[in-house]
């Protein structure tokens, strides 16, 4: 992978997990980043890090759903670093995991808005900023959404991750005109933060049997979930230069999950 020092770059969700990891692995490899999440205390413990290596960070406190917002952090940030080059969008949440009869119209578009609508509105804004000179935007999906519908209750988060796709592979074919690449992962099961923030409610799945946790072991290469930092080495390399002819795909990062 080539050098990247001196680019800079936005991770939305940027507190925890996939993103967190990504944004060290990035601040490792000389790029300036802006780290993107509702939770900025936590991000400020990923500016820690990347301060200690020698990096540079600045956060802003954002709720990616929310357009203005989403402009004003991008804006905040290019101001800060003088320009933008990556855009990894990334912030998601399961959402209220629940049958399609109990989930309410709200519950819908809350996962919709917070995993889909975003990845609109982070790559939106992100537009003026690198299409003068290019670059490298990355969407979180999922296995499920795209390879494995098995998880009852998340009809919602499902539907979100097949429309990143979607959404991604019409960007790489738009943005291509400016230089800017657009590639999805998929990740499979990957041990962060994101069972803890489900929203769940005693007794309320009483008809329907939803495993909200994934089994342990039913990845046939490593026989666990994977790590952030494994999935952040992928991302790594679909920003940099080294994948400089691949836009509008697809990479599943799930330790074999979906070959069973
Ligand atoms: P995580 O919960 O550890 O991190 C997600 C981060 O997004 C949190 O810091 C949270 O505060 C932030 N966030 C949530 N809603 C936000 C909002 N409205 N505005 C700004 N920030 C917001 O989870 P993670 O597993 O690292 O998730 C990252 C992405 O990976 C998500 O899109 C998720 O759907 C996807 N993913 C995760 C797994 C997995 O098993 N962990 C598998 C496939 C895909």
């Amino acid at each position: 992978i080539g050098a990247m020092t001196g680019k800079v770059a936005i991770i939305t969700g940027a507190s925890s997990g996939i993103g967190k990891a990504t944004a060290i692995k990035l601040a490792q490899a000389g790029v300036k980043i802006g780290l993107v999440d509702l939770k900025e205390e936590n991000a400020e413990k990923t500016k820690q890090v990347i301060e200690n290596i020698g990096g540079e960070a600045v956060i802003t406190d954002t709720d990616v759903s929310d357009p203005k917002r989403v402009e004003d952090s991008i804006n905040q940030v290019v101001q800060a670093f003088g320009g933008l080059d990556y855009v990894f969008a990334n912030a998601g949440i399961n959402g209220k995991v629940t049958s399609i009869e109990e989930m309410t119209p709200e519950e819908w578009d809350q996962t919709l808005t917070t995993n889909l609508k975003s990845t609109f509105l982070t790559t939106k804004y992100a537009i003026p900023h690198m299409k003068k000179n290019g670059g490298s935007i990355v969407i979180t999906s999922s296995i499920n959404g795209n390879r494995e519908f098995k998880n009852i209750g998340m009809s919602a988060y499902s539907s979100s991750k097949a429309g990143q796709m979607a959404f991604g592979k019409m960007a790489a074919l738009e943005l291509s005109n400016y230089g800017i690449r657009v590639n999805i992962i998929c990740p499979g099961a990957i041990n962060t933060n994101i069972g803890k923030n489900t929203f769940k409610e005693k007794g309320e799945l009483k008809k329907v049997q939803i495993p909200v946790k994934y089994p342990e072991g039913n990845q046939p290469l490593e026989h666990k979930p994977g790590e952030p930092e494994q999935v952040a080495d992928l991302v790594h390399f679909l920003m940099s230069d080294a994948a400089s002819h691949i836009t509008g795909t697809e990479v599943y990062i799930d330790g074999g999950q979906t070959l069973l």
